[in-house]
């Protein structure tokens, strides 16, 4: 291993891919199911002539990657972002393969992204976007096939035109297209919190294992959209004390702590830019803000924060990892010999896609559940996770993240084993 980021290092795939091979080799897996569940299932690739408010036509590439298929339907987000690759499609689906797998619900895993910046674009040509894609996907989804949701750069109004796409083309309303929604139209009550409230539920069971006390722990979360701005929000309830918040535009470190509904008021009510929350603390850069010392450490922005370079520099005793892929596979070693719990993205983050999974449910009984039932059946599956993924830990000696692995790849496997190989 190098001590450089390489190119090789920052390639989201190939970090998927060193995990996958380090936890297939440790389990002993065939070398045809190896082969199998290596490569994805299918690969779309879109692209999608948008009429643009000043009536010029653009052509946006777009993507679908189903990985597997072999637990159940595929589910997976759609990201909008002009970083969208197809390696990154690629590795995020096979994430949420395991994803879903480490949480035991019955899915596959897919991704799906469209090469563009949601910043620059209006809500109607996001719209048009969102249904020429939808439309043009139209075959490989549905309830059965394929599932999206949110992610980077998508929200429930995005999902909300998804699903009014496929059901005007199906000439019937199917809600159980895509979770995510507005609660109106067959969301789930709390499923907007649902990532960060699972972040909170497997940070909760680790600080157990510590003998701390949330008033104990310093926290730090680098990005503060969906799923960092609700884990700070749900984790300061707790008590946890938040001593550092960024954004895209900068970071705020308070050793007093920061007063997270205030910040949430400031960036979400006000619409200012983090760093600038008056009274806030020192300011720092949204890098910096991850190498102060802290209890624990929540990168929930992008991928490759936490790399060969700089992971030495991480001062936290746990990592929960709110992002999917922050930290590249070459900085693992070098977190494990530092001695950091780290919660792995496919198990610390899987709480949106397990609510995703209780929405998914809610639509196809037509039956919909109460926040509080939502929110103890999450409890129950993050903890009973938690649980399990320590437990290959123990048994086989490894870090958390190839025990996550290992679980989630020795179920994908059996259901492989049972099902064979159609020919
Ligand atoms: N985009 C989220 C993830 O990466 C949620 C996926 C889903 O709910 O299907 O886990």
């Amino acid at each position: 291993m190098t001590a450089i980021a390489t190119h090789e290092e920052l390639n989201v795939y190939e970090s998927a891919e060193a995990r996958f091979e380090i936890a297939a080799k440790q389990l002993g897996l065939e070398e045809g199911l190896y082969r199998f569940l290596k490569y994805p299932n299918k690969e779309i690739t879109v692209y999608i002539p948008v009429v643009m408010d000043d009536g010029h036509i653009e052509v946006f590439i777009g993507y679908r990657v189903q990985h597997s298929l072999v637990r159940g339907p595929c589910k997976g987000g759609i990201r909008y972002s002009p970083n969208v690759s197809i390696d990154e499609v690629r590795a995020l689906a096979s994430w949420m393969t395991w994803k879903c797998a480490v949480v035991d619900i019955p899915f596959g895993g897919a991704k799906g992204g469209i090469i563009c910046d949601p910043e620059k674009l209006s809500r109607a040509e996001i719209e048009r976007l969102t249904r020429r894609y939808t439309a043009e996907l139209s075959e490989w989804l549905g309830p059965e096939k394929d599932v999206p949701a949110p992610d980077l750069g998508t929200d429930p109004q995005v999902m909300a035109w998804v699903m009014d796409t496929y059901s005007m083309h199906l000439r019937h309303t199917v809600t159980g297209v895509v979770t995510g929604k507005p609660i109106d139209i067959g969301g789930s009550r709390g499923r907007r919190e649902a990532t960060g409230r699972g972040m909170l539920i497997t940070c909760n069971k680790a600080l157990e294992r510590f003998h701390l006390k949330p008033s104990d722990c310093r926290v730090i979360v680098q990005g503060f959209g969906n799923v960092g701005s609700i884990a700070a929000q749900l984790m300061h309830e707790t008590g946890y004390k938040i001593i550092g918040a960024s954004d895209i535009h900068g970071g705020l470190y308070n050793e007093k702590g920061i007063d997270i509904p205030k910040l949430i008021d400031w960036v979400y009510g006000q619409h200012k830019p983090l760093p600038d929350f008056p009274g806030g603390g020192e300011r720092a850069s949204s890098q910096d803000i991850l190498f102060r010392s802290c209890d624990v450490l929540v990168p929930a922005a992008v991928e490759n924060q936490i790399t060969s370079q700089n992971a030495h520099q991480v001062d936290c005793k746990i990592l929960c990892e709110g992002a999917n892929g922050p930290t590249t596979a070459y900085a693992d070693a070098i977190l494990q010999e530092k001695g950091v719990f780290v919660l792995p993205d496919i198990l610390a983050n899987a709480g949106g896609v397990t609510v995703s999974y209780f929405e998914w449910v809610q639509d196809r009984q037509g039956f919909f559940w109460r926040e509080n039932e939502v929110n103890n059946r999450l409890k129950d599956v993050m903890e009973h996770s938690f649980d399990e993924v320590v437990q290959v830990r123990e048994t086989h000696k490894v870090n958390n993240r190839t025990a996550a692995y290992m679980l989630a790849i020795r179920r994908v496997a059996s259901a492989l084993r049972l099902r064979g190989i159609y020919a």
